[in-house]
């Protein structure tokens, strides 16, 4: 068995299945048995089915909300946040699924007709990360099955009690074996099933670049298309005209986000200097306010991070630039809590070289750097192998376009610090990967086009 801790206080939570090999084929092979049947369903009756899981669980999201906080640490309000999030992947696919157009095409020759049909590509996989335990299953779920798509999902092994409970909330309301299978054990394997089998026609994975270049490298020898949403690493640049209090809400409110565990978190905060120490002083005064504790308690803020591999990763970086002469302006160090709890960090004096100018934190650190021209923080924010989302505050209108223009990201937000909802195209470019998910866009992933040539007529 898989064991779930509670990494707010290393209880258990509960166990998850350590499948062997041929459990793992076996649930492969029910995925693909059950596509022709699942494809061929009419658009309205899949929809029907996507509606009913949504409404069995929005009446049921304080127990879903509690067993994240269990098994991945976030705030209850946070978990709350998140099943809406998640539930709104399953209503928005369930709408989709009967918006599957095709095309006419004006003919090339007088007797004959050009039709273009969209269907779906197959059985399909998927292999989900831990930090939104809910939220990245139904998102690749449902537009998966929108589509006609079954598909068979591997979540993370710190939090799979989540993702079983999804699926027996869907068992329950008709969304039968086959068209939603659900493996766990060991990921290597798992991977290598799912990117060697030809029947499975594509892999959907959120996680890191490490592992998402393995598998896109391993689909390579199958051909099975991919769609990688991989590692961050976001620049949040604050122009000296910029509304101060609005960039302070949005800085904190991204960054303090599952305790900065999110691929989307501010890792650069590039604040321009003629509010530089203001913003600083600012900042300071309210993350120094930010409870910090077991995500059940009602003032938590921030929680833990997720396991011990993740706690040191955040220590390490921020003792290293401490080491290398930048300020640490509030926290720098484990919390009194002890465990897995880090305090909230803000670290001053950066040089971009730092360590964690390119890396992933994936805590509750705000790095900021200094910067001057419009010019120069573009080139810097644009200096990082990634490019999922960039980040600005600015009042002026030109800017704000320029920058949307020139920065480097699959998603420039202005103005504010929130960025998913299920109607919008979520993805990166360079190496934060390829393929987007949520809105119309997320379900041509999932579909392959036809091309139909009616002549002699
Ligand atoms: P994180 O740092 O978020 O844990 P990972 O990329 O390691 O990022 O994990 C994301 C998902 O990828 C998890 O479900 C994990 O089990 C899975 N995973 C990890 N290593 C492999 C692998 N070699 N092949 C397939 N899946 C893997």
């Amino acid at each position: 068995m898989i064991e779930v801790l509670n990494p707010a206080n290393g209880q258990k939570v509960g166990d998850a299945p350590a499948m062997s090999v041929s459990e793992v084929n076996a649930a492969i092979d029910r995925t693909c048995a059950a596509f022709p049947a699942w494809s061929r369903e009419l658009a309205k009756e899949r929809s029907e089915r996507l509606r009913r899981w949504f409404e069995r669980i929005r009446d049921d999201k304080a127990a879903f909300a509690e067993l994240i906080v269990k098994e991945n640490g976030k705030c209850l309000s946070e978990a709350y946040a998140e099943v809406d999030y998640g539930l709104g992947f399953i209503e928005w696919y369930a709408e989709e699924a009967k918006r599957v157009y095709g095309d006419t095409i004006p003919s090339h020759a007088a007797d004959s007709a050009i039709t273009v049909v969209k269907e779906p590509v197959g059985p399909t996989a998927a292999i989900t990360p831990w930090n939104f335990p809910f939220m990245m299953i139904t998102r690749k779920i449902a537009t998966a099955l929108a589509a006609g798509c079954t598909m068979i999902i591997k979540p993370a092994e710190e939090t799979p009690l989540t993702a079983y409970k999804l699926l027996e909330a869907a068992r329950e309301v008709g969304i039968p074996e086959g068209v939603f299978e659900m493996v766990t054990g060991d990921p290597k394997a798992i991977g290598a099933r799912f990117t060697s089998d030809t029947r499975i026609r594509k892999l959907s994975f959120t996680g890191s670049t490490a592992v998402g270049r393995l598998l896109a490298s391993a689909s390579g020898q199958t051909l099975t298309r991919m769609t990688l949403e991989l590692g961050g690493n976001a620049p949040f640049i604050i122009f000296g005209d910029a509304d101060l209090q609005a960039a302070l809400d949005g800085a904190v409110g991204a960054k303090l986000r599952n305790s900065g565990q999110v691929c989307i978190s501010p890792n650069r905060f590039y604040v321009h200097a003629s509010i530089h120490d203001a913003f600083v002083e600012r900042l300071a005064e309210r993350v120094s306010r930010v409870a910090v504790g077991d995500g059940m308690r009602d003032d938590a803020a921030v929680g833990p991070m997720i396991n011990r591999a993740g706690f040191d990763k955040v220590a390490s970086l921020v003792d290293a630039a401490r080491r290398d002469g930048a300020r640490v302006v509030l926290g720098g160090k484990p919390h009194a809590l002890g465990g897995l709890f880090y305090e909230p960090t803000i670290v001053t004096d950066l040089d971009d070289d730092a360590e964690m100018a390119q890396t992933e934190i994936f805590g509750p650190v705000f790095p900021i750097y200094r910067f001057e021209t419009e010019d120069e923080v573009i080139e810097r924010a644009n200096a990082t192998e990634y490019g999922l989302v960039a980040y600005a505050y600015t009042r002026d209108l030109g800017r704000g376009f320029r920058l949307s223009r020139a920065l480097e990201a699959g998603m420039v937000i202005l103005n504010s610090g929130s960025v998913g909802t299920a109607s919008v195209p979520f993805g990166g470019i360079k190496q934060s990967g390829y393929g987007r998910e949520g809105s119309y866009y997320g379900i041509e992933e999932y579909v392959d086009v036809k091309y139909v040539l009616m002549s002699g007529l």
